[in-house]
């Protein structure tokens, strides 16, 4: 007797959206890859590889690259497929990441690349009228940037509270926005789709689709910007849960932190240990003269002593949320994005002391990592809100695209 493979099981339509997803995320892997190497890597048969080869082809994602591979000894070369990335014809995918004092715009091929990026910063713009404003200026730099490439669409990434599947923004409490439709007002200004996510996930799952294979499996994401959230990835899907409420770590206690919290509590972790807490401290000891993480980065560096304490200092609290984070999901992977540690692997190496110091499950500092674009993270993520619904129907047949 044989076992039905598990999971719900897939017929007709159904099926073949799932096996065009597995050929693409070969080719994404694997690429340039040969159909038979991708009926090696996938297990499907050469038949529904050809067949849905054809289609991404169709769909101008996938391209038969004009060099033949040689097919390994005998038979005819083959040419092999890969994600369509050319600069003439390659499509590609706009982001924008809305942080409180700036945003970040870019333009991503199907690998995850900034092919452009610009900082826009709210200078002015009250939180009422940041949508239109950043949906005008989004628009200009995508007409400029895009040039004759196909626009897939626009994804877009802010912190708080997202439910992604109707593009409302729950809460936000840096820019005091509660049930705003952020996703239909930016497609209004852009005149296409806006898929957006909470800016914690999106980071996760692009660490997903382009970071190390271990991420796959299991991470946790701890995001520390103006805004302290997480999330949490297991078998390559991210959790949401009811509402699409989960990751929210802004208020786990830190120890001998007093910082006031506008929860009403004091200590708790985005009242003390996010880029706006950091900047006020550093502001009132004279160390900086405006609130800039990447200033103090820059003090520090240039030797002053306090800068490199106050930072440290923060780190320890970060390794401290991510020691908790290890203890409760051991994850085979936490991702840090954190200002600091993505300009100054020195405290990346802080963060990973306090967390292995402080865990009990994980001795081994390397399974904490910076995220894997680097200083690109925030314009990645963004433009990942719309590229990972992409790479999961990319025949846009399912529901919910
Ligand atoms: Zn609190």
């Amino acid at each position: 007797m044989t076992l039905a493979p598990a999971g719900p099981r897939m017929t007709g339509d159904g099926r073949r959206d799932a096996n065009a997803a597995l050929v693409l995320r070969t080719v994404l892997d694997h690429g340039p890859v040969t159909r038979g190497g991708v009926v090696r890597h996938s297990g499907l048969s050469a038949a529904a590889v050809s067949r849905q080869s054809a289609a991404l082809i169709g769909t101008g994602l996938v391209r038969e690259l004009p060099e033949p591979m040689a097919a390994g000894g005998v038979g005819r070369p083959s040419f092999p497929l890969d994600l369509h990335t050319g600069a003439v014809g390659g499509p590609v995918a706009g982001g924008v990441h809305i942080g409180v004092p700036a945003s970040t715009f870019g333009l991503l091929d199907l690998r995850g690349r900034v092919l452009a990026r610009r900082l826009f910063r709210h200078d002015g713009i009250g939180p009422g009228e940041l949508p239109g404003a950043v949906g005008r200026a989004l628009a200009r730099f995508l007409a400029g940037a895009t040039g004759t490439r196909p626009l897939l669409g626009v994804g877009a990434a802010v912190g708080g509270w997202v439910r992604p599947e109707d593009g409302v923004v729950v809460r936000h409490d840096a820019l005091g926005w509660r049930n705003r439709p952020l996703g239909a007002e930016l497609s209004r200004h852009l005149g296409v789709a806006v898929r957006l996510d909470n800016h914690a996930r999106t980071v996760a799952q692009s660490e997903i689709l382009f970071g190390a294979p271990s991420a796959r499996r299991s991470l946790v994401h701890l995001f520390v910007g103006n805004v302290v959230d997480a999330a949490v990835g297991i078998a390559g899907v991210i959790h949401q849960g009811p509402g699409a409420a989960a990751g929210d770590v802004a208020h786990l206690p830190v120890p001998d932190s007093t910082a006031p919290c506008p929860c009403g509590r004091t200590g708790c972790l985005e009242a003390t240990a996010s880029d706006m807490a950091l900047g006020r401290v550093a502001v009132r000891r004279g160390i900086v003269p405006e609130p800039s993480t990447a200033l103090l980065v820059d003090a520090a560096a240039a030797g002053d002593r306090r800068a490199d304490r106050l930072l440290r200092e923060r780190a320890r609290a970060v390794g401290r949320a991510a020691a908790l984070l290890l203890d409760v999901l051991n994850p085979e992977l936490v991702v840090v994005t954190e200002q600091s540690s993505v300009l100054n692997a020195d405290y990346l190496e802080e963060i990973r002391g306090a967390a292995v110091d402080l865990s009990h499950v994980c001795d081994d500092p390397e399974r904490i990592v910076g995220p894997h674009a680097g200083p690109a993270v925030l314009p990645v993520a963004a433009g990942t809100a719309l590229l990972n619904p992409l790479f999961k129907d990319p025949l846009g047949t399912r529901e919910g695209r």
